[in-house]
């Protein structure tokens, strides 16, 4: 893995790439370049063995000119301000490209989280839940899972700001688990979108999914849930990684079985159904008909995007590709669905969670996912629509078009007035 670019710095020029196709005014664009504010904290954590550790944390509220503030956590060390505040800058296109009422936000934790024990990881979490009390709320911003955190920590951060606020009130987090109210198809949304996008995109390509060889970045929630559902819709899933090394059977190998053996051994690498043993960077650069990318931001940059020989990329992470890649599979025709339409899977069926939520009324699996496949599909309509329409070379920038147009229509609609 390699790349220096500034998620930051990417997101804007993301932005700007998109403006310079819209009638939008300067000053309107500049607003949504920024966050609207970040929080930057230090925990205070008492640790198993009675001392304290001071843990830096983060809450970035981009944007909320669609509705209350809307992204996941992420305990990872290399959260930084920049990152989190680039993170919630894409949540906000991305609920505009699925068109949910939501804003953006995203917040971390600069930690690695294999160094806690789980009780440490609960005080951690419960202390930044109270930090965040005052600024979050299912009106006003509603965190949710991303790298390293999931239902437990949903779950934690729920029931602290119950308990302080004295109140039920499940629509504050989503990504819980269905006994505290979490949402059917939750879990695997992430993964699903990435495919249905990724099908889409080959019918879009005149490309058969039935047989086309599939390569994934990252075998975590996103990536190994990407891997089970291609492989359900005939395609053959031949390379993956993850953080200790990638594996490669070019007959395919069966990916439920690689994630079992993940479970077990703590990796995919050592799977019998794929043993020959690759580096990341050959999964990033194999000659496959798909890649998803579902790890983290800058997984390829320029210098690796020139050996890039995948047909189409679906990124389910967010930000895997630098603006310099871009630009070099632009030249090379790579099809690439852009994250913020490829991955809104999850954010989506957090909307419904969200809504299950308010209601206090509960979905069947079959009707979330049949509402997700609608929203996601439309969804790409709109984008491959758009890409035509303004003769865009740049998918991502044919997403950010239709994105940032919705964002800044409802900015000017509500105006500046108070
Ligand atoms: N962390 C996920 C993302 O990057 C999900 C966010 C959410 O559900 O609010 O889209």
């Amino acid at each position: 893995m390699s790349g220096e670019a500034n998620p930051f710095e990417s997101l804007q020029s993301q932005i700007d790439d998109a403006a310079a196709h819209l009638e939008i005014d300067d000053d309107v664009i500049e607003r949504l370049k920024y966050p609207e504010r970040v929080l930057e904290t230090n925990l205070t954590v008492e640790l198993d063995d009675g001392s304290l550790e001071r843990v830096k944390a983060f809450r970035s509220q981009f944007n909320g000119d669609r509705g209350p503030y809307k992204g996941g956590i992420r305990y990872h060390p290399q959260v930084t301000r920049d990152e989190v505040k680039a993170l919630a800058g894409w949540m906000t296109y991305k609920t505009a490209i699925v068109d949910i009422p939501l804003g953006g936000g995203k917040g971390g934790i600069v930690i690695n989280p294999d160094d806690y024990s789980e009780s440490e990881l609960e005080r951690m979490t419960r202390t930044f839940a109270t930090e965040l009390r005052p600024m979050i709320g299912a009106d006003r911003d509603i965190p949710a899972p991303d790298v390293n955190t999931g239902q437990r920590e949903m779950n934690w951060i729920k029931d602290t700001y119950e308990s302080l606020e004295n109140t039920t009130e499940p629509g504050v987090i989503t990504g819980k688990n269905i006994a505290s109210g979490g949402s059917e198809g939750r879990v695997e949304a992430t993964g699903r979108s990435t495919v249905i996008a990724a099908r889409e995109a080959f019918d879009y390509l005149d490309k058969d999914l039935e047989g086309a060889t599939v390569a994934i970045q990252g075998y975590g929630n996103a990536g190994w849930i990407a891997a089970k559902l291609i492989d359900e819709m005939g395609a053959t899933v031949v390379a993956a990684s993850d953080s200790s090394g990638g594996i490669y059977n070019p007959d395919g190998f069966d990916p439920v079985a690689a994630k079992d053996h993940k479970n077990e051994t703590g990796s995919i690498v050592g799977y019998e159904g794929a043993e020959e043993v690759i580096t990341n960077e050959d999964v990033l650069t194999m000659d496959v008909d798909l890649l998803i990318p579902a790890a983290l931001e800058n997984a390829i940059d320029e210098d690796l995007a020139t050996d890039v020989q995948a047909d189409v990329i679906s990124e389910a992470a967010n930000g895997p590709l630098t603006p310099a890649a871009d630009e070099v599979l632009e030249e090379t025709d790579v099809f690439v669905i852009p994250d913020i339409l490829a991955n809104a899977g999850g954010v989506t069926v957090s909307y419904f969670e969200w809504v299950q939520n308010r209601q206090r009324f509960y979905w069947s699996e079959e009707k979330v996912n049949a509402e997700l496949e609608e929203i996601i599909v439309d969804a790409f309509d709109a984008f491959v629509e758009t890409y035509e329409e303004y003769d865009i070379d740049n998918p991502r920038t044919a997403a950010y078009v239709v994105a940032v147009r919705r964002v800044a229509e409802s900015f000017e609609e509500a105006g500046t007035l108070l």
